[in-house]
């Protein structure tokens, strides 16, 4: 499924995000910043060791990437230029500010690929797998904070992807897209 938020081309689709060639694929990264299972797991996995090297000097030993925070990497192997790392929220009922992070999540990815010079942008269901948060909430609160990004700063990402790894994750996405757009 394929619409526009202001000047900026979204694109919902059912895939793998490592096999995405864009400027920079989003991952669901944890605080430590060493890898892990999921999304993260197939994105160290594909783009090989180089990633993990460059982690490793971003966020070093001893320290850690707070929740909703991003950082850049090398994308090592994989078809992207860069990673773009960001930790979601864990779900705790949702009275502990997750909707908060998680927007923050989307609008620092934004804002540091749009500082960055990069206008092909995919992104990952961020926290809806290991992290709890539930599908339909997260995808909403994410289309309406891309959608806000790209009325405030029109011209700056020329496209967006939004990779869902699941049919059911997909189909939910166009349901929820397709229920923005009629607003
Ligand atoms: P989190 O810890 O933020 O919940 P997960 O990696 O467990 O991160 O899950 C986030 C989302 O990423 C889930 O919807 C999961 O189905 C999806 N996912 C897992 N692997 C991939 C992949 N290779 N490409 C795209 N999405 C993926």
């Amino acid at each position: 499924m394929v619409t526009r938020f202001a000047s900026t081309r979204i694109v919902l689709k059912q895939g793998d995000i490592t096999r995405e060639k864009v400027d920079a694929i989003v991952n669901a990264a944890n605080s430590h910043m060493r890898g892990g299972g999921g999304v993260d797991g197939a994105i160290h996995r594909a783009g090989g060791p180089a990633i993990l090297e460059d982690c490793k000097r971003v966020v070093p030993d001893g320290t850690s990437l707070a929740p909703g925070k991003v950082v850049m990497t090398t994308a090592g192997q994989l078809p992207a230029r860069v990673v773009i790392h960001t930790v979601g929220p864990v779900w705790a009922g949702g009275s502990q500010g997750e909707d908060e992070t998680l927007a923050l999540c989307y609008i620092n990815c934004l804002h540091l690929a749009a500082s960055a010079g990069l206008k092909t942008l995919a992104f990952p269901a961020i926290s809806t797998g290991v992290y709890g948060y539930p599908f339909d909430l997260a995808c909403s609160l994410a289309l309406h904070v891309i959608r806000e990004f790209c009325r405030v700063h029109p011209a700056v990402i020329e496209e967006v992807r939004l990779i869902y790894f699941n049919q059911a994750d997909h189909q939910a996405a166009k349901t929820h897209l397709s229920a923005l757009n009629s607003e």
